[in-house]
């Protein structure tokens, strides 16, 4: 396996599928808590301003915030997705499944792996899509697959981008 820099020393961190600039700097000595700005203005960057005090190793800083961003982009897309669907989830988690993107449980809970908030969104659109569709098939039938790409006509480009780029994205912040 290659060599590549930490975390914070030149390496990019991918974000809604765009490799990102990790800034890090001291906040001002007043901050008590560490910050992350997300720009993409000028070049795509995630900013990190560490309050004086906060010791955490930065995948730390970076993990939850990264977290909050999937559970927002995962909300927005599951509400929009599903009302073409005319499926409405009882729950919606977001967590580090240690297998899989995501998974749907016959009581209606949807689950999402926070990493896909690194993919590009038409991925993230495939798993919310393909996980929505389990609360009306389950199973992986024929009819499964010609719901899941009626409405995501990308489904094949998207499953062959998260093969080949998992263990990337496993190893993001690592
Ligand atoms: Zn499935």
């Amino acid at each position: 396996m290659l060599e590549r820099p930490a975390l914070g020393a030149g390496r990019a961190v991918p974000f809604a599928g765009v490799p990102h600039d990790l800034q890090v700097s001291l906040a001002e000595l007043t901050r008590r808590r560490s910050r992350i700005e997300h720009d993409d203005a000028l070049a795509p960057v995630i900013r990190v301003l560490l309050a004086p005090g906060d010791e955490r190793p930065l995948r730390d800083v970076l993990e939850p915030w990264l977290r909050e961003q999937a559970r927002a982009a995962i909300q927005r897309r599951v509400e929009l997705r599903g009302r073409e669907l005319g499926i409405v989830p009882t729950r919606l988690a977001v967590r580090d499944q240690a297998s899989r993107w995501g998974s749907a449980s016959r009581r209606g809970t949807l689950s999402f792996s926070w990493r896909l908030v690194l993919t590009p969104p038409a991925v993230l659109d495939y798993v919310v899509v393909h996980e929505l569709a389990h609360l009306k098939i389950f199973g992986h039938g024929p009819r499964f697959w010609a719901l899941v790409r009626r409405h995501v006509p990308g489904t094949d480009a998207a499953r062959r981008w998260l093969r080949e780029h998992e263990s990337d994205l496993r190893a993001a912040l690592d």
